[in-house]
């Protein structure tokens, strides 16, 4: 039985246009220290460009790059820049968005190349009809498209690796990563301009996951979904999120049973593995089964944050 208070839901009434964003979710317990505040201030400013790019009339998945463009750029949170490393030390990211009126979608997995995998993942949707390209061949598309190369680990991702390498020498366990671990900071971005929805989200994975390992974040249903009646993106614990499609049944749960889907989700798969942003019509929020998320949502010329 999951406790009622396991599950948190918010939802907002919302005007046209709208966008939330997110910065990943926290386990229960956790002391984060100041990084609610930080990463919130990042999805505030990543909310308010996504905000900007709707008022200037522009479709709802350029909102949503454009957002996912400024959550990629900093080491606070663990997408683009602030990645953070796999067992083996490397920097591997996912990413994945979805125009909710054609269901149009495009993914990229496992790449190293580019600094915004968010602006490969859009340039293989606009110039291919590709769905999911992963690897060496999409590093080399995201050079050819000249995208800008990754500079590296942040200090930040190589400090949280090197803990969990101390941890690992020290009880020599090899722990499978079933929460978040105790940060899960993928980003997320959907939004809508009152007829059309659009989801995008960028990750650097799980922390010293396999190197080679998909998560569910390139996973249409799974780390994102957009239809014409909304559009989610999920963050936490991958392999948690992709047995139970779990964007794509949030979404079909809008507005009245996400508590319901999240509960039912964090049953079989345990507290403190993974939290959601969503939109539908006239309303957004998001929903969560740990200590919370950053997230930011701007409509109505307004924007709202937090990290609970
Ligand atoms: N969902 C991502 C993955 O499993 C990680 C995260 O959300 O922090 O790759």
């Amino acid at each position: 039985m999951v406790d009622e208070e396991t599950v948190v839901v918010r939802d907002y009434p919302i005007d046209e246009p709208a966008i939330i964003v997110h910065g990943g979710a926290f386990s229960k317990g956790v002391d984060i220290g100041d990084w609610g505040e930080k990463a919130s201030a990042v999805a505030e400013k990543a909310a308010r460009r996504g905000y900007q790019i709707l008022s200037e009339k522009k479709n709802p998945l350029e909102a949503v790059v454009e957002a996912v463009k400024v959550l990629e750029d900093t080491c606070w949170l663990n997408a683009g820049r602030g990645s953070i490393l796999d067992a083996s030390g490397k920097i591997s990211m996912d990413a994945g968005l979805m125009r909710g009126w054609d269901l149009q979608f495009a993914s990229i997995a496992n790449v190293s190349y580019p600094l915004h995998p968010i602006e490969l993942a859009y340039r293989i949707l606009q110039k291919t009809g590709t769905l999911i390209l992963a690897g060496h061949q999409a590093d080399i598309m995201a050079a050819l498209e000249k995208l800008e190369p990754h500079p590296g680990p942040c200090p930040r991702a190589y400090e949280r690796w090197r803990k969990v390498l101390e941890q690992r020498k020290k009880s020599k366990l090899a722990k499978p990563y079933n929460q978040l671990y105790p940060l899960g900071d993928t980003v997320g971005a959907v939004a809508t301009d009152g007829n059309r929805y659009a989801a995008a989200v960028s990750t650097g994975g799980i922390l010293f996951k396999v190197p080679g390992r998909v998560g569910d974040s390139p996973l249409p249903g799974a780390g994102f979904y957009a239809d014409s009646h909304g559009a989610v993106v999920a963050t936490g614990i991958g392999e948690t999120i992709a047995r139970f499609l779990l964007s794509y049944r949030i979404l079909r749960s809008i507005p009245n049973n996400v508590k319901k889907v999240l509960v039912e989700f964090t049953g079989l798969m345990g507290p403190s593995t993974a939290g959601v942003i969503f939109v539908g019509k006239e309303v957004s929020g998001y929903a969560y089964n740990g200590g919370g998320m950053p997230w930011a949502l701007c409509t109505g010329n307004s924007c709202l944050k937090g990290w609970r």
